[in-house]
């Protein structure tokens, strides 16, 4: 594939360790609030695949931009390093996580230097060095200080078989087995220590609101995750047990509650359950929240309605969650999926109370209720004194009124549950005192490190029976230490403030700095994080504002969701063998193709499908590229400044504009086009003519520079052939002011002139024209045009013919209106007579190196009247002599 041209292999090497050796990429501690662009740090688990790639293009060429933009720029890497799958790699290969990290980690920085990312590597942060993990550990302390950590039980998976506790990802398949022995996993309760991000759940939800850089698709996912529920919480009396409290955001539609349900581990379930052997059994074994439907079993307890007085039946039910609302409910079949569907399970009564708001005086009418539920909002029916209410005035009434009843908010966010049991994780800072119980480790004995890896069945920290033995920091007896390590989004969710201050010894970041550089400006990663790693970030970022002295409180203000990169439609697996690797590709092509190839290849937040002939033309545009800059060097033309050259002149300043604003956008795909199109036309330029050498470097030089933070390597290379100092990673980004809608009219005029001309030429059989004449439309239709386009009249040329200058056109302004009245949805405004005149001037020589035949561009005032008529304002009328 390399030819001769151009040693992709040499090029990028030599910028690599260029850019190296000048320090291009390193921010310095004392610069001020720099443009923060982060990528989501990878988990090191081999080698890079092609979502990495894709996704560090795109921090790296916005960071180019921004710096090349004059901006100092903070744009770090690091490593997401801990974390179950180095734990499994390790006993695969009878080594230990450690060692697998760092020689992943080893490959995986060899692979991103190979792309051309530039990194501040001596920002580089590993979060499983002891470095890094004791400020989770500090952390971890802070919000226990700030009564942020809880400590209660809650289920693991447990295999009876292995005798130990298995994380979610080791539960395998439908049937839940252990992924060692293939027994089913039971569930038991251990404590488990949690962090409470309910604390903060309103504050997290209605800052939503003000993430504006942020995709609406995302902040929909956090409102959801997060879920509050305005609504009524209220006492239903269950026989022998006494009043049971419910949460319901539809108390407007108790009249029509027909069953009472509790969750399997609500106290009463657990009370029945040790007296009835069929409740037990669903409550042990047949419950199942996760299922497609519900399902329940009847207590033959009853519960009284207290709006009505009604006695309705009480079920233990599955589809009830003790850890949402208050683990009861009432259950309204006519007006609820989920009790609809268990209520015909069980054969129990749907009754309709809520009907949808009649006609004008018409009385309501119950919907029918037999299929599914009703679950709009509508007038009450069959509801005592209630009748008649609309839903809302209901809702207030009967909180006002039901003895019990009062407003609540509901979450469906719960805390954060940080216990895992397993080893390659941060050490969670406790011992355990049989006189103090729990008990946080002091910040002077941090870290606690992780021991040596034991390879075991179960947590090798529970086999470390020496790691494990310690003494009880508040009263010196002999103590434990915690064997559960802390959740991984625990490091992610503050290692972008890391970077600030990497090596700080006394505290996890400084604050200053922090204040100064945060938040991040523009954060990239995959949209698979919308909701753990974003919000809890976010979590993290209040907590530290509100308790740390930082003073911003988001840690990121525009985010952007990458799209994947799929083969043939399909997203690349290993499992599935269509994965294309990064590393080949740059063997055989180099890193700046596979840039360029995948950022033009898209819109960022797109899919797209990887193509060898996409990899190909790509790789074939930056050889010809080079062609095109080496014969430049080689010899200054010496073409005039003429027509010709401002048409140039034009595009390049077009091209500059659009491109820059594009780039600002992250758009890379369209700002890219706009160059590639640049180099088209330069190309087109030097092949009809000896062109004008300053207009022609100057077009040169802008490509270069447009393209140098996709295609960095090569870029370098041609800004050194064109003479330029330094580099062009720090050269000035070009500049051009253009009015961008003028630039599309003209173009567009150029376009559909070409395109006229071809389909005549292709229509009338003509193999060789003489000369062309290009006519341009008289002023009293472009007048026309305007007035159509501003026009709602409903009789257009009536409308026309208001215009004495237009009427006395006769049958011709008669003809045009109706064209216009024809394409009335469609018009637009084009240029005006004297620009569109100049701009077909200008483009003549690309109409006379197309068609190898001289053109003449004829204004109306010279032009015969028959020709005038097929002339528009935006579609000049076509004369070709042959
Ligand atoms: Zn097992
Ligand atoms: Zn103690």
């Amino acid at each position: 594939m390399s030819d001769a041209g151009y040693d992709h292999a040499t090029v990028e090497r030599r910028w690599q360790e260029a850019w190296d050796d000048a320090d291009v990429f390193r921010t310095a501690d004392n610069v001020e609030d720099p443009t923060y662009v982060l990528g989501m740090y990878p988990y090191p688990s081999g080698k890079l695949h092609m979502g990495h790639v894709r996704n560090y293009t795109i921090t790296d060429a916005y960071a180019r931009f921004r710096r090349m933009q004059g901006d100092d720029v903070l744009h770090p890497m690091g490593w997401d390093a801990f974390g179950l799958p180095a734990e499994n790699a390790a006993k695969e290969r009878d080594t230990n996580p450690r060692d697998w990290t760092v020689d992943c980690i080893e490959t995986m920085t060899e692979q991103m230097e190979s792309m051309g990312f530039g990194y501040d590597w001596d920002r580089e942060i590993t979060t499983c060095t002891p470095d890094y993990y004791q400020w989770n550990q500090w952390l971890f302390s802070r919000f226990h200080e700030e009564g942020l950590v809880e400590r209660r039980d809650a289920d693991v998976n447990w295999c009876p078989h292995c005798e130990t506790v298995l994380a979610d990802e080791q539960v395998e398949g439908e049937a839940e087995l252990c992924w060692r022995c293939e027994t089913p996993v039971e569930q038991r309760e251990l404590e488990q220590w949690f962090l409470q991000i309910t604390e903060y759940a309103d504050e997290l939800l209605e800052d939503i609101d003000d993430l504006e850089g942020w995709p609406n698709s995302v902040r929909q996912m956090q409102r959801n995750w997060i879920g509050r529920q305005h609504g009524t919480e209220l006492e239903f009396h269950v026989e022998d047990y006494g009043p049971v409290e419910a949460f319901t955001t539809r108390v407007d539609t108790i009249h029509g509650a027909t069953f009472f349900a509790l969750a399997p581990d609500h106290p009463i379930s657990e009370e029945l359950a040790e007296e009835d052997d069929e409740i037990r059994r669903f409550v042990d074994h047949e419950a199942d929240p996760d299922g497609d439907e519900p399902n329940g079993v009847e207590t033959g307890l009853t519960a009284t309605n207290p709006a009505t007085g009604e006695e309705i039946p009480v079920y233990v039910a599955d589809f009830v969650l003790s850890d949402v609302g208050t683990g009861a409910l009432m259950a309204v079949p006519a007006h609820d999926e989920r009790d609809h569907a268990f209520a015909e399970k069980m054969g129990i009564d749907i009754r309709p109370v809520i009907a949808p708001e009649p006609d004008g005086d018409e009385e309501p009418t119950a919907p029918d209720v037999s299929e599914s539920a009703y679950t709009e909002d509508g007038v009450l029916i069959d509801a005592g004194e209630y009748s008649g209410l609309d839903s809302e005035t209901a809702r207030e009434r009967l909180t006002a009124d039901i003895d019990s009843a009062e407003e609540a908010t509901q979450y469906q966010l719960r805390d954060w549950g940080i216990s895992r049991q397993r080893y390659w994780g941060t050490p969670i800072p406790v011992v355990h005192c049989d006189d103090c119980g729990p008990v946080m480790v002091p910040d002077e004995d941090l870290p606690v490190e992780l021991p040596e890896f034991i390879n075991t069945t179960g947590n090798p920290l529970d086999a470390a029976e020496e790691w494990q033995r310690t003494t009880c920091p508040e009263c010196g007896a002999d103590a434990t230490r915690e064997t559960d390590t802390m959740d991984t989004f625990v490091d992610s969710s503050w290692y972008f403030l890391r970077y600030v201050s990497p090596d700080l010894e006394d505290a996890p970041f400084d604050r200053e700095r922090a204040n100064d550089w945060m938040p991040v400006d523009q954060y990239v990663g995959g949209i698979e994080h919308a909701v753990m790693h974003l919000l809890y970030s976010r979590f993290f970022t209040k907590v530290l504002a509100d308790n740390e002295g930082l003073e911003h409180r988001e840690p990121f203000t525009d985010l952007l969701a990458q799209g994947m990169v799929q083969l043939e439609g399909e997203k690349m697996s290993k499992s599935k063998g269509n994965v294309v690797s990064p590393q080949r590709i740059v063997e055989e092509y180099g890193a700046d193709t596979a840039r360029l190839f995948m950022m033009q290849a898209a819109q960022p937040e797109r899919d797209f499908d990887w193509s060898e002939e996409g990899v190909q033309s790509t790789y074939a545009f930056l050889e010809r590229l080079q062609g095109l800059v080496e014969e430049y060097a080689a010899e200054t033309p010496d073409g005039d400044d003429d027509a010709i050259a401002s048409y140039v002149d034009a595009e390049i300043d077009a091209t500059i504009a659009i491109a820059t604003a594009e780039y600002d956008d992250l758009t890379f795909n369209k700002a890219l086009r706009e160059t590639q199109d640049l180099v088209r036309t330069l190309r087109q330029y030097a092949d009809y003519t000896e062109p004008h050498a300053e207009t022609y470097e100057r077009g040169l030089s802008a490509v270069v520079r447009l393209l140098a933070p996709v295609a960095p390597h090569i870029a370098e290379e041609l800004y050194d052939e064109l003479g330029g100092d330094g580099f062009v990673a720090e050269a000035a980004w070009p500049t051009a002011e253009v009015d961008r809608d003028y630039v599309a009219k003209r173009r567009r005029l150029v376009e559909n002139t070409r395109e006229d001309i071809r389909d005549i030429v292709d229509v009338a059989g003509i193999e060789d024209p003489l000369g062309i004449d290009v006519v341009v439309a008289p002023e009293w239709k472009y007048d026309a045009l305007e007035i159509a386009i501003e026009s709602d009249a409903d009789n257009l040329i009536g409308e026309l013919m208001q215009e004495g200058h237009i009427r006395e056109q006769g049958d011709a302004a008669a003809d045009y209106g109706q064209d216009l009245q024809a394409e009335r949805e469609a018009l637009s405004m084009t240029l005006e007579p004297d620009a569109e005149y100049a701009a077909l001037e200008s483009a003549a020589w690309l109409i006379e190196r197309e068609f190898d035949a001289p053109v003449r561009v004829v204004r109306a005032a010279e032009a015969d009247e028959d020709v005038l008529a097929n002339a528009e304002p935006g579609r000049p009328a076509i004369e070709i002599d042959d």
